[in-house]
């Protein structure tokens, strides 16, 4: 018993995501010599039968497999290799190759990519739990300045009609949010400062004072002493996805920023004491699987507290108009690496994902999200924030909203968060 309790092997959490995405029983056991002695799990039940697969850990833990539906033959070698590598890398600290993120990236068997989704299953269990938390977001402004190509907000898309909420709508949205049990609001526009810096500091500093909510900023490339004013306001984190690591591809996606500038911002904010989060599109034209893996690994590197990933719509108001976009497995793919990777970062099922599918929120909620940013933007104006076409939750008013939310979360087995939800990084 002894030598079991000392292994960090996530066993319930093993046990628990191999029960719900395959049916399987798993029980933990100790081995002497030839001896596997039953250490804790679920029995098999009596009237059922199933051929005991072993599989041994190390010297003392073993785990055996019961596949009581005998549905996962295909896939049971692949199984095993995942239960084997989430206890050793979680014993040993060991983290996954670019090697191994690119096979998972560009694999189709079907197979492989479910253990690699009940691999991420198992580290979220294990790292930030069955909570959810709803993070409500307010678009409230969409000019821009810039002109990224992927984009419906840029600049030269003279098609959009271009508005900017009040600033006491934009309170009296988050108040809305407080009312229905939201923890966080998150501020996004286009980058360009629709009001004074002053302003958006006395927005914030009510919202704290009068609605006690965490405040996420998403306003895109600011000055040092911009973000400064913000977090001293009281801002609790902030949200700037970097869209790729491939220098080449960056510039040619945003023409008007620059690589090293947006890094360097990510690094301020962090600094500055913002939680941090990051993240990419997938899908875009021009990126590879290389430069995915590198991406994946770049979360790392910034030790992100926050990472939002989202397939790549083409939007016909763009010059990407042509292009594919990201499928829905490639962004579960990119979920659940997100997952493996960064272990405890909060990670949305985001709007993207649920616009190219149906199911992407509730599916990306079984591989490694833990986050969902419900649109709290009043109605008049959420059709304008046209990023990508076919946003849904579009006409949906914010209580219809907040009752499908709470329905996906109950469905997935998960429980609405009743708290912040900050960081869980030290
Ligand atoms: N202006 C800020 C925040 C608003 S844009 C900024 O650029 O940081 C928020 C995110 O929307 C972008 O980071 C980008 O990843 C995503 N986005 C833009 N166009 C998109 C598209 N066509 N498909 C999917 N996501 C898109
Ligand atoms: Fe503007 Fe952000 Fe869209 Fe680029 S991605 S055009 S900065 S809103």
């Amino acid at each position: 018993m002894e030598t079991i309790t000392k292994q960090k092997i996530p066993f319930k959490h093993i046990a628990d995501s191999l029960q719900e995405n395959f049916d399987i029983i798993a029980q933990l056991v100790e081995i002497t010599g030839q001896r596997w002695s039953f250490v804790c799990g679920r029995k098999l039940p009596e009237n059922v039968f199933a051929v005991p697969i072993r599989i041994r850990i190390n010297k003392h833990t073993g785990i055996i497999l019961y596949d009581t539906k005998a549905n996962n033959s295909s896939k049971i070698d692949y199984i095993k290799e995942s239960i084997i590598k989430i206890a050793n890398r979680l014993d040993n600290n060991q983290q996954i190759s670019k090697e191994e993120i690119i096979e998972f990236l560009t694999t189709k068997d079907n197979d492989k990519i479910e253990t690699l989704f009940f691999w991420a299953d198992v580290v979220r269990r294990k790292y930030v739990g069955d909570d959810v938390h709803i993070r409500g977001i307010i678009e409230f402004s969409n000019y821009c300045f810039k002109n990224c190509l992927y984009c419906g907000l840029r600049r030269d898309n003279k098609k959009i009609h271009r508005y900017k909420m009040s600033i006491d709508e934009i309170f009296n949205t988050a108040k809305k949010a407080a009312t229905l049990g939201y923890k966080t609001v998150v501020l996004q526009s286009g980058e360009a400062m629709v009001y004074p810096i002053k302003k958006i500091a006395e927005l914030i500093k009510k919202i704290k004072q009068e609605l006690n909510l965490a405040i996420t900023l998403s306003l895109g490339e600011l000055e040092y002493k911009d973000y400064e004013i913000l977090q001293k306001a009281g801002a609790d984190r902030y949200l700037m996805r970097f869209e790729t690591t491939d220098r080449e591809l960056f510039k040619r996606l945003k023409p008007d920023s620059d690589y090293d500038a947006r890094f360097k911002r990510l690094y301020w904010l962090k600094e500055l004491g913002f939680q941090t989060g990051s993240g990419i599109m997938i899908g875009l034209p021009g990126q590879t699987p290389e430069s995915i893996a590198d991406d994946i690994l770049m979360f790392k590197k910034l030790d992100l507290d926050m990472v939002g990933n989202g397939p790549f719509i083409p939007n016909p108001d763009t010059p990407l108009k042509d292009t594919n976009g990201g499928t829905l497995i490639d962004a579960l793919k990119l979920v659940a690496l997100t997952r493996i990777v960064t272990l405890n970062a909060h990670i949305p099922a985001t709007t993207a994902l649920g616009t190219i599918s149906s199911q992407g929120r509730q599916k990306a909620l079984h591989c490694g999200a833990n986050v969902i940013m419900p649109n709290i933007t009043p109605r008049e104006y959420r059709r304008h924030y046209m990023l990508y076409p076919g946003k849904i939750c579009v006409d949906e008013n914010t209580s219809d909203c907040n009752k499908c939310i709470n329905a996906m979360v109950l469905c997935a087995g998960r429980e609405i968060s009743t708290n912040f939800g900050h960081s869980l990084k030290k």
